[in-house]
């Protein structure tokens, strides 16, 4: 991509209205645009990024076994009455009616009408495990929208929902999702910890939030800091085999949020393991039983012969505000520094002089790394060398190829690492060997 020709609405000033480092990054690379209280548009950098966790997360949940389909958001309030939920949910839920009178609602969630779908096609225990997602925007009137798209009203979410005959069964959909989620922070190159949250009504302690450690976090958490050296699950895993022996490993350091946070048991951690923090709420998987598959009749046929009802999960994982709580994690003083995973692109080629030998040099480059099916963001406007650098270290990208006129005096071209800031001089042809 040539940024001449490109938008990249980069602010030079530091909005005033963000109180959080991650919102006013985004703001000043120009990734998102407020259109009103806590809804965003996503500019074409944000945008790209937006599609580069949305990727992983698809990727691990499909690996889970997980099946991808896509509802629609504004849903009817009549299968929210059936659960019961249409009046319990409060404000948070923004009611429209349509032009017939009938009530809607632009979705802040989708239990109902994935239980809805399962009761439709769904009737024999054969049918069984199943697990259907979907990454959808999602609408919650919240009070206070605040940090940018960390707390947004309109926010994108994966949320997946299982369906299995008993609960020993859900227990091996959850731990699936447990193992899907711990895979999927950590290439985002984010250490989220799974942390025991409320289960409410339901009970039992089939609840885990996904919480990433930051200042900024609207969480407080507590927890023992083994529970940071744990080993991500492979990639290789097995999906299919008995997941409980990494759950309990991953369950048993201390780790809650304030909300589950146990005095005693925190007092039982040794002193210099103790961690008591700010976190992120990321992801949160939940087994609620036959809460919804009773009261809406989304039931099947055991070997048996009788009916009963499924036992489902929900697992929620907020893909927009991950950019936020990656951000949080990954900055300097000079801007963003995205992990390579979701770096919206791997490389900033910088001309520091348009109009000279650069240019040639340039242009080959580029062309070499595209073909090569590297993303480049090719710095081609005829703006000062110093903004140049200015502007990259802000976005972010993981390396910068700076083409300039002393270099090429050696028939060198300089690759910066922008997590080190290591420098390097090299022929171009190392460079574009170093990149690929
Ligand atoms: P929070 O405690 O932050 O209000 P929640 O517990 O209400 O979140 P869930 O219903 O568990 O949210 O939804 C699943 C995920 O969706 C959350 O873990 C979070 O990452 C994301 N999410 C929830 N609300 C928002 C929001 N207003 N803006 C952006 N992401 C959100
Ligand atoms: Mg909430
Ligand atoms: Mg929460
Ligand atoms: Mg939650």
């Amino acid at each position: 991509m040539r940024l001449s020709r490109y938008f990249l609405p980069i602010l030079k000033e530091t909005p005033k209205e963000a109180e959080i480092v991650s919102h006013r990054l985004m703001l000043r690379a120009g990734m998102i645009r407020q259109q009103s209280a806590g809804i965003y548009a996503w500019l074409p950098l944000g945008h790209r990024v937006l599609n580069k966790i949305q990727r992983i997360v698809e990727e691990e949940q499909n690996r889970s076994g997980a099946v991808q389909l896509l509802m629609p958001t504004i849903q009817s309030a009549d299968l929210w009455r059936e659960s019961g939920r249409y009046d319990a949910y409060g404000k948070e839920m923004l009611r429209i009616e349509d032009r017939h009178g009938r009530d809607m609602l632009f979705g802040p969630t989708n239990e109902e009408m994935v239980t809805d779908i399962f009761r439709s096609y769904v009737r024999s225990y054969k049918d069984l495990p199943l697990n259907l997602y979907h990454i959808q925007w999602k609408f919650r009137d919240e009070v206070r929208p605040r940090f940018g798209i960390m707390r947004g009203r309109e926010f994108l979410m994966k949320d997946a929902y299982s369906f299995d005959l008993d609960k020993e069964r859900a227990t091996e959909s959850y731990q699936r999702m447990f193992v899907a989620y711990l895979r999927t922070f950590s290439r985002m190159g984010l250490t989220a910890i799974p942390m025991k949250a409320d289960t409410g009504p339901i009970g039992g302690d089939l609840s885990h939030e996904f919480i990433v450690l930051a200042s900024t976090g609207e969480s407080e958490v507590f927890l023992d800091k083994d529970i940071l050296e744990l080993p991500i699950p492979e990639e290789n895993i097995d999906f299919n085999s008995d997941l409980s022996g990494i759950i309990d490993q991953w369950t048993t350091p201390y780790a809650a949020t304030d909300e589950m946070h146990d005095e005693a048991a925190f007092e039982a951690v040794a002193e210099d393991k103790k961690v008591s923090a700010r976190g992120i709420e990321v992801g949160h998987i939940f087994y609620f039983g036959t809460k919804y598959s009773e009261p809406m009749g989304a039931k099947v046929m055991t070997a048996e012969g009788k009916e009963t009802p499924v036992h489902m999960g929900s697992y929620g994982i907020g893909v927009s505000r991950l950019l936020g709580a990656i951000i949080e994690a990954c900055h300097d003083d000079n801007g963003i520094v995205w992990p390579k995973e979701v770096a919206p692109f791997h490389v900033g080629l910088i001309n520091m002089k348009v109009g000279s030998e650069c240019d040639e040099v340039c242009e080959s480059l580029y062309g070499e790394l595209e073909k090569a099916g590297v993303e480049v963001l090719f710095d081609d406007r005829k703006t000062s060398a110093g903004a140049k650098f200015a502007s990259m270290d802000l976005i972010g990208l993981p390396y910068q190829l700076v083409v300039g006129p002393r270099g090429l005096k050696s028939g060198e071209v300089e690759v910066k690492d922008r997590a080190t800031g290591e420098r390097e001089m090299m022929t171009p042809e190392a460079a574009v060997n170093k990149l690929i």
